[in-house]
C-alpha cells in the first residue's frame, strides 16, 4: 500500500510523527478521492437529474455511475436498491421511521443487541415513543459474543424487525449475521444490518447475507464525509412510505395529491451530495483495486500483532475477545482513566479514541465508564503498532 496517497499520515503533531489509530471514527482520504471531487467541482458541477444541459447530464452520469459502483461493491441486485443518505445514522433513521410508519403498531417489537451504537438504539426509541413499540435486547457473553440461544427465544408473534451491528465498533466482534438472518427469516422477520464497521474492512455480499437492509458510511471507508448508503431489498423499498418530502422524490405534485418516484429516488428528497457520491465511488474503486481480501488480511495481522504485544503490558485488560474479531481493540490499563491514557498518548503523536464510543448500554454491561480504543485501517503498519505499544508502556510507567 502506497502511504503517499495519504499525505496527512506524514504530518507531525507535537513534533512527533502522527500515528493515526482512530479509523473506526473516521478514515483519512487518499489523493485520488480528493482529486476526483475537486475535478468534478472544477469541470462538471451542475445539479443532477433535472437538467437538459450538457454539464447537468455529465454530473447525473457520474452520480448514477457511483450508484452502480456501490451496487457492485455490495453485490445488490439492482441500483433501485441503493439509496444515498448522509451516512449510517441517517440510513438507520430512515428505516426506523419508514418501516415503523408502514408496518408497525402498538405492542410490536424490534430486536437489537447489547453492543449497538447509539444510532441503532435511539432511532428505535424515538419510534417506540411515537407508536408504542418495544425493544428487545440480545445479551452477550463476557467475550463479547451474542447469546444465540436467547436470540432465538426473543421471537414471538409481535416481532417485526431485527436490527443489529455487523461488527461492534467497541469490541470488534463480527456478529454471525448470516445465521441471525436465517433465524429471523424463519420467523418471517426482516433484518437490518448496521455495516458501519464491516463494509470498510471486508467484502460484503448482501445477496449472500440475504439481509433486508444494510447501512454504511462513506467517511469510514476512505470516502468523503456526509455521504452514506442504505441498501434495501426492492420489495421493501417499494412498500415503505417516503422518509422526507421534497424535490427529486416525486412523480407528480398537486395541492390535492402527490405521487412518488420509485426507489431509490423516493427516499432521496432534495439535491443529493452528488460530488460526495462520486468521491465515495472513487474510494470504493481505490479499495477494490487493493482488494478487500488483502485489506482484511493486512488488518487482521495488525490486530493480532497489536493484541499480542499489548498483552505484554502489566494490568492490560482488553474488552472484546470474540473468536471472530475485526480491526478494533478496546482496552484499559490498571486503573488509569481512559481520558488520561488518551491524552498522554496524544502527546506522543498517537491518535486513539476514549470514552463510551456511543455505546453507553454496552459500557453498562461491561461495568465500566469507557475504554481507550485503537482501530486500524489499510494504511497502518507494524511499526506504528510498536510506537503505540511503547507509548502505552510509557504512560503506564508514569502512574
Ligand atoms: N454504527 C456503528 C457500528 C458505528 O461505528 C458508527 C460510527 N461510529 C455508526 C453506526 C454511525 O455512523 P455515522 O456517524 O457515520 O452515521
Amino acid at each position: 500500500m502506497n502511504r503517499n496517497q495519504f499525505p496527512i499520515l506524514s504530518r507531525e503533531v507535537y513534533g512527533k510523527p502522527l500515528v493515526y489509530l482512530d479509523n473506526a471514527a473516521t478514515t483519512q482520504k487518499p489523493l485520488c478521492v480528493l482529486d476526483a471531487m475537486r475535478e468534478e467541482y472544477l469541470n462538471v458541477n451542475a445539479n443532477v437529474h433535472r437538467g437538459v444541459h450538457w454539464m447537468s447530464q455529465q454530473a447525473t452520469e457520474l452520480h448514477e455511475a457511483a450508484r452502480e459502483t456501490v451496487r457492485k461493491f455490495i453485490n445488490a441486485r439492482s441500483t433501485a436498491e441503493i439509496v444515498f443518505t448522509r451516512g449510517t445514522t441517517e440510513s438507520l433513521n430512515l428505516v426506523a421511521s419508514s418501516f415503523c410508519e408502514g408496518f408497525m403498531k402498538a405492542g410490536d417489537e424490534v430486536i437489537i443487541s447489547t453492543m449497538e451504537h447509539h444510532s441503532n438504539i435511539v432511532p428505535w426509541q424515538l419510534q417506540a415513543r411515537r407508536y408504542g413499540i418495544k425493544l428487545r435486547v440480545i445479551p452477550m457473553n463476557d467475550a463479547g459474543e451474542l447469546d444465540m440461544e436467547v436470540y432465538q427465544g426473543l421471537f414471538n408473534a409481535h416481532t417485526r424487525l431485527v436490527s443489529v451491528a455487523h461488527v461492534s465498533n467497541v469490541l470488534g466482534t463480527v456478529n454471525p449475521v448470516e445465521e441471525m438472518i436465517r433465524i429471523a427469516h424463519a420467523h418471517d422477520v426482516p433484518v437490518m444490518i448496521d455495516g458501519a464497521q464491516s463494509a470498510p474492512h471486508f467484502a460484503v455480499d448482501v445477496q449472500q447475507l440475504d439481509c433486508d437492509f444494510f447501512a454504511f458510511s462513506g467517511h469510514k471507508m476512505y470516502g468523503p464525509t456526509g455521504i452514506g448508503v442504505l441498501y434495501g431489498k426492492e420489495e421493501w423499498l417499494e412498500k415503505m412510505p417516503p422518509y422526507q418530502g421534497g424535490g427529486e422524490m416525486i412523480a407528480t405534485v398537486s395541492f390535492e395529491e402527490t405521487t412518488f418516484e420509485r426507489p431509490p429516488l423516493k427516499f432521496e428528497a432534495g439535491t443529493p451530495d452528488y460530488i460526495a457520491t462520486h468521491g465515495l465511488a472513487t474510494a470504493i474503486n481505490f479499495m477494490t483495486e487493493i482488494g478487500m481480501d488483502n485489506i482484511r488480511a493486512h488488518e487482521q495481522e495488525l490486530t493480532r500483532y497489536a493484541t499480542r504485544r499489548m498483552q505484554e503490558i502489566d494490568g492490560m485488560r482488553i474488552f472484546g475477545t470474540a473468536t471472530n474479531k475485526d480491526a478494533v481493540i478496546s482496552f484499559l490499563v490498571g486503573n488509569i482513566h481512559p481520558m488520561d491514557m488518551g491524552t498522554l498518548l496524544d502527546r506522543l503523536g498517537i491518535a486513539v479514541r476514549t470514552g463510551h464510543h456511543c455505546a453507553e448500554p454496552l459500557m453498562n454491561r461491561l461495568g465500566i465508564l469507557g475504554t481507550v480504543r485503537a482501530s486500524f485501517a489499510l494504511y497502518n503498519t507494524k511499526e506504528e503498532v510498536d510506537v503505540f505499544v511503547d507509548g502505552i508502556k510509557r504512560v503506564a510507567k508514569m502512574f
